[in-house]
């Protein structure tokens, strides 16, 4: 009996049917990421099929280092659960670069010890050699350059770029043309080791200077591009081994990495080529880029009982989170002033800029988290033309998505960004700490306007603040 039940577990049939179960399940998730109230549930679903899809991977038939594969599945927990239980919001893009670095080092170790199993892939066919070394270099530049850019993020190494300037792109050229070469030899079986390991040196050296060279602004799109690249690299890693479960999870990542990436390069108003060479978003102001412009006088700066009043004979408040709202955790705070609005008679709307804060639907995330109901929150297109008939827009801890230049200053870097029209509104309040910039480094002209009043503060306690004045007049 017990024989019957081992052999019908090990069952090739069996354990397809499980993939197919695993696959269905990882579709049927990713409809649940499409939006805040679903996106949990959707992600648990989809942590489900990976379960089914790790079960059935380890009842294939074959020898088990059982040991190793325990060790590394406790290491792996041990690390992974706590490390996203503590992280912040607004550390999230480094988080992925982090976990998404081991993917693509996962897959290139992979296929080194591919190399090792099968004597420097002797007597396998010619298309389980190309896919192994496709994901050997992919892997090995995935997991260099998502390390960089972790490295970036977190501030271990300067954000801005650093290049070696116009020769970058050829030396590039010929890392990547190094790798593909000694790639070219081994494939035509010279089962030398030394070669593998040169390419893999030269991609990792390329996965460095791809990346260094990009400023902080467009890391967490280089993010989502070196995750396109981790899940191609999985895929061209299940073909060679033959793994229906690692063909369908890579495309999946492979293809929303790439879809994502398209999306956040169109909401920046960047061309993908342009990113890849760099040069945008380092720190500090960018000389020349903005100013203040027509607008350069005194900036005019308010309390938050003033502002009390104004919100509080509004008929529309348009709220236009960002960055500094996320830092601050005040999206709770927001939403009690927003009630205490609506308890007035004031309609309240959020106008929810598609790359405000540092990740797309970051904005969305927080709003939900503080029970912010969907239907309030408006996209860039559908809010735009609200704003002038708004009483104030509320701009909180947002600074690159509202500025003008990016309308009306070809010069600055942000130019042809779609922007959010608060300037539109009669009056416009911005909250944030200082002067100093948003991410993009440099300064916004709303701020010289007539119509824009500054609370200068931390979103939390000048939000909180705001609602304690409402609550006496
Ligand atoms: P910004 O980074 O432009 O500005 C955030 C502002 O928040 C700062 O000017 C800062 O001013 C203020 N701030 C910081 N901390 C606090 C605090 N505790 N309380 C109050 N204010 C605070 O943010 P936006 O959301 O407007 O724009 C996002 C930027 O990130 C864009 O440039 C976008 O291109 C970029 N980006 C976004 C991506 C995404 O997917 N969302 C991806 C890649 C880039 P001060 O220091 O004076 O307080």
């Amino acid at each position: 009996m017990t024989t019957v039940a081992t052999s019908f577990i090990h069952n090739l049939n069996f354990l397809h049917v499980l993939y197919i179960v695993a696959f269905a399940l990882f579709i049927y998730g990713m409809t649940g990421l499409t939006g805040p109230r679903t996106a949990v549930r959707g992600n648990r679903i989809a942590a489900v099929g990976m379960a089914i899809a790790i079960v059935a991977t380890l009842l294939l038939p074959g020898e088990r280092e059982w040991l190793l594969i325990v060790i590394g599945i406790v290491i792996g927990t041990l690390v992974g659960v706590p490390a996203a239980r503590k992280v912040r919001m607004t550390a999230m893009p480094q988080m992925v670069a982090l976990f998404n670095g081991v993917g693509g080092g996962a897959v290139f170790l992979i296929a080194w010890a591919e190399f090792r199993r099968t004597g420097g892939y002797a007597h396998l066919a010619t298309y389980v050699v190309v896919f192994s070394l496709f994901a050997a270099i992919v892997g090995s530049i995935s997991f260099w350059g998502s390390n960089i850019a972790f490295g970036k993020l977190q501030e271990l190494i300067p954000g801005r770029p650093i290049t070696l300037g116009k020769s970058q792109q050829l030396v590039n050229l010929l890392l990547l043309a190094g790798a593909v070469l000694l790639a070219g030899l081994v494939a035509g079986g010279s089962h030398s080791e030394a070669e593998f390991i040169g390419m893999l040196v030269l991609a990792a050296i390329l996965g460095n200077a791809v990346v260094l060279p990009i400023g902080g602004a467009d890391m967490p799109v280089v993010i989502s591009m070196l995750n396109a690249f981790t899940g191609l690299s999985a895929a061209a890693t299940g073909v060679a081994l033959n793994n229906p479960a690692l063909i369908v999870a890579g495309m999946i990542v492979g293809a929303s990495g790439t879809i994502l990436t398209n999306l956040m390069a169109v909401a920046m108003n960047r061309s993908i080529p342009a990113i890849v060479a760099g040069g945008f978003g380092g720190t500090g102001v960018v000389e020349g880029a903005s100013g203040a412009g027509a607008y350069a006088t005194t900036v005019r700066s308010v309390s938050a009982a003033d502002v009390a009043i104004q919100l509080a004979y509004a008929r529309l408040v348009i709220v236009v989170p960002g960055y500094g709202m996320a830092v601050a955790q005040a999206q709770h705070a927001v939403a009690e002033l927003a009630k205490a609005l609506q308890k007035r008679g004031v309609e309240v709307r959020y106008a929810v800029h598609p790359v405000a804060g540092r990740m797309p639907g970051h904005m969305n995330v927080l709003l939900a988290e503080a029970d912010v109901p969907y239907d309030q929150l408006k996209d860039m297109d559908d809010i735009n033309p609200e704003f002038s008939r708004a009483d104030v827009a509320l701009v909180i801890g947002a600074n690159d998505v509202t500025n003008p230049a990016a309308k009306t200053n070809p010069a600055s870097p942000i130019y042809g960004m779609p922007i959010l029209d608060v300037e539109n509104a009669h009056q416009v309040v911005v909250i944030k700490r200082s002067m100093n910039p948003g991410f993009a480094g440099i300064e916004n002209e709303l701020y010289f306007r007539p119509n824009t009043a500054m609370l200068f503060g931390d979103a939390k306690g000048a939000v909180s603040d705001i609602t304690g004045e409402l609550s006496d007049i």
